[in-house]
């Protein structure tokens, strides 16, 4: 079995974002000489995610709206920013919207479905983040 491991720095302008990761991951996959397995891409922090869905910029504002809307911004409306923290509502929206998704690797592609894109999203950015990238396979 062989195994490729890749790190994807990230650091959004923006303190929430969506960024296509897609292209990325299928640069990794082509390097990796692996036809068939799986392909795993998770956020190596606790306020953003890894998801997949459709690249549509209406839907991505209607995830913003639901997410503000079930974990809204703010200092003093959680618990966890007693610590001196102001992201309470960042690892909320992480743990809706996910930490990883796995893909299958099939002659050498991605198997994603219809219109599935691989992204990632962000909700406390402005500094430096990692997301893993793991294919292993043949
Ligand atoms: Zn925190």
């Amino acid at each position: 079995m062989k195994s490729h491991t890749h790190y994807i720095w990230i650091n959004t302008p923006l303190r929430q974002d969506f960024l296509n990761i897609t292209p990325q991951v299928e640069g990794e996959l082509e390097g990796s000489d692996i036809k068939e397995g799986l392909c795993l891409v998770n956020a190596m922090h606790i306020t953003s995610s890894v998801f997949i869905n459709d690249d549509e910029s209406g839907l991505h504002k209607d995830f913003s709206v639901w997410l503000e809307k079930l974990a809204p911004f703010g200092k003093d409306k959680y618990q966890h920013n007693l610590t001196g923290e102001d992201n309470a509502d960042a690892h909320l929206k992480r743990t809706i919207m996910g930490r990883e998704v796995v893909v299958a690797v099939t002659q050498g592609k991605l198997d994603l479905g219809p219109w599935e894109q691989i992204f990632y999203g962000e909700f406390d950015g402005q500094r430096k983040k990692r997301v893993l990238v793991k294919i292993i396979g043949e």
